[in-house]
């Protein structure tokens, strides 16, 4: 019987926050509880898209960055389960930029004042967020199914 060494790094690391990890159970349930986390009812989704999109449909908010990640690597749109999914640092600069241009739509749209009813939204929260889908819609490409959901 041979004796396996243990190896001095890590092997499993989070991309989010870079803590490692023993194996790739614990790595995903770090992700979870500590990035796909839903703010407001504490459910653990799996993806940032997925909590992005339970954001969006349960709590009717939009999220932008992930919690508890790096500033750089906090994008809600990137599909990283475990150490899959992992962007190219093309793709991350897309993203950033995405980020930039979207938050600068929001800010000045007025979309994100606060609702005084989640589920019944005036005419003049849906008019802001319909302006907002317009606004964002080229630059978000692909990733427009998320703000679409705002209008559900
Ligand atoms: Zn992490
Ligand atoms: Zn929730």
């Amino acid at each position: 019987m041979g004796r396996r060494k243990k190896p001095q790094t890590k092997p499993w690391v989070c991309w989010y926050c870079t803590r490692d990890f023993d194996d790739e159970r614990v790595l995903i349930l770090h992700q979870r509880a500590r990035h796909f986390k839903c703010g407001n009812c504490q459910k653990k989704l799996y993806t940032g898209p997925g909590l992005a999109f339970h954001c969006l449909q349960v709590h009717k908010e939009i999220i932008y960055t992930v919690p508890n990640a790096l500033e750089k690597k906090n994008y809600i749109t990137f599909e990283i389960y475990g150490m899959n999914g992992i962007p190219s640092e093309e793709e991350v600069e897309v993203a950033a930029k995405q980020l930039k241009n979207v938050m600068a739509a929001v800010s000045s749209s007025g979309a994100m004042q606060p609702v005084s009813n989640p589920l019944f939204p005036s005419a003049a929260q849906i008019m802001a967020r319909i302006n907002l889908l317009l606004l964002v819609a080229q630059d978000l490409g692909e990733n427009f199914h998320l703000l679409a959901l705002y209008l559900c």
